[in-house]
C-alpha cells in the first residue's frame, strides 16, 4: 500500500488536468501521434492542422475519424462537424485553440520552415510548448537564433526530440557519463516502411542527404520523380555522413564537439521490417584510462513512428512542468531528460 502511494506521488502528473495537445502536419508522423496519444490520460489531443484546413475539438478529436476524413477527403477541413477549411492554417489554429503544447510534425521544407513556424508563434503572441523532430544542424542553428524572442515570448520550444536527433541523442548524453572524456558516438539507424507515401516528407528530406542532391532540389521533385529514384534503388536509400543535429545538440551539451558525432543508416520504402537494427555507440575514455564503447539498440520491433511520437510527447510534459516554473526559450533533448506520459 505505502509502495503504491510512493508510486503514485513520484509519477506525479504535471498538472490535474490533462495537458492539451495539438499536432501540426498530420502526415505519417501527425497520424501516429493521434494515435499514440488516444490511450494516454496526462493528454489529450484536441487540435491538428494540415495544409489545406484544421479541426479543434476542446472535448478531444477522434483519431480514426481523422485519419479517414484525411484519407478520403485529402484534408481535416472536411471534418465533420469541426473542421474548417483554410489557407493559412497554422496562424488560424493558434488564433482558435486553446493548446497547452503543440508537437510540429510538419515538413521542414524547405528548411528554413521550422524556424518560420516558430515565428508565427512568437508574432501571435500565443504562450506554451512547442515540440519538433528537425533532423538537419542548420535547421537547428536557426532555431537557437531564436533563442532570446522565444524567451520574451514566454515560449518553452524543445527541439531535435524524435528519435534521431532525439531519443539516440539523449540515450548518448546518459552513456556519456561513464566517460571522463568523449571520443566518438556513432549512430547507425534501420528504418523500414511499407510505403514511401506514408512518410512522404521524411523520405524527400532523407533524399536532400544522397549524393547530388540537396533540400531544394528534393523539394522539387515530382512523386513520380521520387518513385523513379527509388526505382533504380529497390527502394532503399543508404545515407552516410549526414547533416544531423545530433552534433550540434551534443556540442551544446557540453559533451563533444561536433566533428566526434556521426549519424548514417539505410532506409527500405519497401517493406516494414528494418534493414538493420537501429543504435547509438559512445566510446569514450574512463577516469582509469580504459577505452570502452557502451551501445544502445533499439527493439527490432519498434517502428520509426514509435520512436518519434513516443520521445516528442514524452519532451512535451518534460517542457510543460518547465513551463510551469516560468522557464522559457529553447531546449534540446541532450539537455533535458524526457517524461514518460501514462
Ligand atoms: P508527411 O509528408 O507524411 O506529412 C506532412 C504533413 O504536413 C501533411 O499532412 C501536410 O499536409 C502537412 N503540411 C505541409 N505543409 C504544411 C503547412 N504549411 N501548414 C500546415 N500543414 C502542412 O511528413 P512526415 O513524413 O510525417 O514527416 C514530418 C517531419 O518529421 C519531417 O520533417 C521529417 O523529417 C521529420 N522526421 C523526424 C524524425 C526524427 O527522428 N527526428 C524521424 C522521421 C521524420
Amino acid at each position: 500500500m505505502m509502495m503504491e502511494k510512493q508510486f503514485q506521488n513520484s509519477s506525479y502528473s504535471v498538472t490535474a488536468e490533462p495537458i492539451r495537445v495539438g499536432v501540426l502536419g498530420f502526415g505519417g508522423l501527425g497520424q501516429a501521434a493521434a494515435r499514440v496519444l488516444a490511450p494516454k490520460q496526462q493528454m489529450l489531443w484536441v487540435a491538428a492542422t494540415d495544409l489545406k484546413g484544421y479541426a479543434y475539438d476542446a472535448a478531444g478529436l477522434n483519431p480514426d475519424h481523422c485519419i479517414k476524413t484525411y484519407h478520403s477527403q485529402g484534408s481535416l477541413g472536411y471534418l465533420e462537424p469541426t473542421g474548417i477549411l483554410s489557407n493559412q492554417t497554422i496562424p488560424d489554429l493558434i488564433a482558435q485553440a486553446s493548446v497547452d503544447g503543440y508537437f510540429l510534425a510538419l515538413p521542414n521544407l524547405p528548411n528554413t520552415f521550422m524556424a518560420d513556424v516558430a515565428r508565427k508563434f512568437i508574432a501571435a503572441g500565443w504562450q506554451g510548448v512547442l515540440v519538433d523532430a528537425l533532423k538537419r544542424t542548420s535547421a537547428v542553428e536557426q532555431l537557437l537564433e531564436l533563442q532570446e524572442e522565444l524567451q520574451a515570448a514566454g515560449i518553452t520550444y524543445m527541439t531535435g526530440c524524435g528519435a534521431t536527433p532525439g531519443l539516440l541523442t539523449a540515450a548518448a548524453a546518459l552513456a556519456a557519463q561513464s566517460y571522463a572524456e568523449i571520443h566518438q558516438v556513432t549512430i547507425t539507424f534501420g528504418v523500414g516502411i511499407a510505403n514511401w507515401e506514408a512518410y512522404r516528407a521524411t523520405i524527400r528530406e532523407d533524399i536532400a542527404h544522397l549524393p547530388g542532391y540537396n533540400v531544394e532540389l528534393a523539394k522539387g521533385m515530382s512523386d513520380a520523380e521520387v518513385e523513379a529514384l527509388l526505382e533504380e534503388t529497390d527502394g532503399i536509400l543508404k545515407l552516410e555522413n549526414m547533416e544531423h543535429a545530433d552534433d550540434v545538440m551534443l556540442e551544446l551539451a557540453g559533451i563533444c564537439p561536433r566533428d566526434r558525432v556521426t549519424v548514417g543508416g539505410i532506409v527500405d520504402t519497401r517493406n516494414p521490417k528494418k534493414p538493420l537494427s537501429t543504435n547509438v555507440q559512445i566510446t569514450g575514455r574512463t577516469f582509469e584510462g580504459k577505452i570502452s564503447t557502451h551501445t544502445f539498440t533499439l527493439g527490432d520491433e519498434t517502428s520509426m513512428a514509435a520512436n518519434v511520437c513516443g520521445p516528442a510527447f514524452g519532451y512535451l510534459k518534460a517542457g510543460v512542468s518547465l513551463h510551469q516554473r516560468g522557464i522559457y526559450g529553447l531546449f534540446t533533448a541532450a539537455e533535458v531528460m524526457p517524461m514518460f506520459v501514462s
